[in-house]
């Protein structure tokens, strides 16, 4: 197979394209990434004599470049986004760019050069906070901050393209990854480095906040099975069956580092922080 990848110069696109080039030498991987501040080639390096991976700096915005790249592919996976949800809290506009506007350019070109198969990394963000119970796939979408509602909008759109142009799309929704090379602004490897350094690690509000935690190699899995058994027009959920609350994450971090819970701050909640994402992975 031929694939064109977006994004997989950050966590989890990187993480994926370093599985599909073991399991599948004979793969080719083309890799577009805007390298933003979240992106990183030495995420990358192990593929550096890698021929079957081509890297290009490039945007998924900029319609040329992603319409000779598309071309000739079999399957297009768009990992590209913004995700951090502060930022997005503090500003929203490159959020609507990218996971919105540059996902269109990617829907078009796909469409427009015919690629048999387009997978949209999601989030179980999309369908909002959930007290009780789990999200199947036929949930509600009620996204709660401007990340989500971005990821929320990208999903709508691709399935306006599977519903009116026959575009084969399938989504991916998957709970919180962790792993090798995600950026230390995200809670794990955040309170990793804080604590490696004896600085404060800033928890918000009481730490009650309920995730669902996946190791990003199994995501890879998922992705990967849904690449080449997946149905087009159809939405899974990749869930690790994890759920832990950020308290007990800070715990088991300060543990392992053999520290005591003196480091934690606990600051001011997050505006709109969801309460507990839940996903059913039966699909
Ligand atoms: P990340 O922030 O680590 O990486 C994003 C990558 O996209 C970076 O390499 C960045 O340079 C690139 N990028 C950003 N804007 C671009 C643009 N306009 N054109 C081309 N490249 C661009 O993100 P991640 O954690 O690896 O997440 C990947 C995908 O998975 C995202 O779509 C995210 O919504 C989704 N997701 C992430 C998680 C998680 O826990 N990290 C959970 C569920 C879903």
């Amino acid at each position: 197979m031929k694939i064109l990848v977006t994004g997989g110069a950050g966590f989890i696109g990187s993480n994926f394209v370093i599985h599909l080039l073991e399991k599948y030498p004979d793969y080719q991987v083309v890799n577009l990434d805007k390298l933003t501040y979240a992106g990183n080639l030495m995420n990358l390096r192990q593929l550096e004599e890698n021929p079957g991976h081509t890297f290009i700096q490039s945007d998924i915005c900029d319609r040329d470049t992603v319409g000779e790249l598309v071309s000739g592919v079999d399957a297009v996976i768009n990992f590209a986004a913004e995700t951090h949800v502060d930022n997005s809290i503090a500003k929203a506009d490159v959020f609507i760019e990218t996971n919105v506007r540059g996902l269109n350019v990617l829907l078009d070109e796909a469409r427009r050069h015919s690629v048999p198969r387009f997978i949209q990394i999601s989030t179980d963000e999309v369908y909002g906070s959930i007290e009780e119970g789990s999200f199947t796939e036929d949930s509600p979408l009620q996204p709660s901050s401007p990340y989500s509602a971005s990821k929320a909008a990208g999903d709508l759109l691709c399935r306006a393209y599977a519903t009116t142009y026959g575009l084969p799309v399938i989504i991916t929704r998957s709970s919180n990854n962790f792993g090798p090379y995600q950026h230390p602004e995200k809670l794990i490897p955040l309170f990793l480095t804080c604590a490696l350094e004896d600085k404060k690690l800033p928890l918000y509000g009481s730490g009650s906040n309920v995730r669902d935690w996946i190791y990003v190699k199994d995501n890879s899995e998922g992705i990967d099975l849904i690449l080449h058994e997946g149905k087009p027009g159809e939405t899974y959920n990749i869930g690790g069956g994890n759920e832990k609350t950020n308290l007990e994450i800070t715990e088991l971090i300060l543990h392992k580092l053999g520290k005591d819970m003196s480091l934690v701050d606990y600051v001011e909640d997050r505006p709109g922080h969801d309460l507990r994402y839940s996903l059913d992975c039966r699909k």
